[in-house]
């Protein structure tokens, strides 16, 4: 089975999850959406109103400001693959709970196992800590971080701060945007950091 064929059937399965609480009140399950042969993932954390309806991730504002960072590196939605820690809606938009996430993990374990990035960037210190549970995002973003998660194995982790974050706050948005940069030789040079 090709990375398409493979995302499909995992996709069909996460439809029927009933794992945790969330489950009851969504619209849809957010799956992901992009390219299944991505060289980079961007990993937020949880759907909002917009993402529950259509289905589809970071739809809303904070979707706008990750387009058009994406769009700054020349780069399209269809270039990368984006998703969630947690696949559907928590209610109020409250942060998802850590027993949400950890039901959520194996479906995006399969994921990264499926696509295979290069470059995983967790949006926001969920993500983020759903990596590295003791890291802060305040001293890891914009930093490539080596590490190794059961199953799948060495990966590389982009900490970025999420762009709910840059969108309420000049300095963060400043760092934010500073941090994307470095984006494309990432993903040139295996080695770079
Ligand atoms: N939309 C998403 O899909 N994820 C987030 O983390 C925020 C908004």
């Amino acid at each position: 089975m090709n990375k398409t064929e493979q995302l499909t059937k995992l996709n069909d399965k996460m439809s029927k999850c009933s794992k945790c609480a969330l489950h009851s009140n969504r619209g849809h399950v957010v799956f992901g959406t992009g390219n299944p042969e991505a060289k980079i993932m961007f990993i937020g954390e949880a759907p909002g109103k917009k993402e529950d309806e259509l289905g589809i991730p970071f739809v809303g504002s904070s979707g706008r400001i990750l387009d058009k960072m994406i769009e700054s590196i020349k780069m399209k939605r269809q270039d990368v693959y984006i998703t969630n820690i947690c696949k559907c809606r928590p209610p109020e938009n409250r942060d998802p709970l850590p027993e949400e996430i950890q039901e959520c993990w194996p479906w995006l374990e399969k994921q990264i196992e499926i696509i295979d990035p290069k470059i995983i960037v967790t949006l926001g210190k969920f993500a983020l800590n759903s990596f590295l549970p003791v890291a802060k995002i305040s001293e890891a973003h914009g930093k490539i971080i080596e590490t190794k998660i059961p199953k799948i194995g060495n990966i590389k982790i982009f900490p970025l701060h999420h762009p709910a974050a840059a969108r309420i706050n000049k300095k963060t948005r400043a760092i934010f945007e500073e941090d994307f940069k470095k984006i494309p030789k990432l993903l040139q040079n295996k080695k770079e950091q």
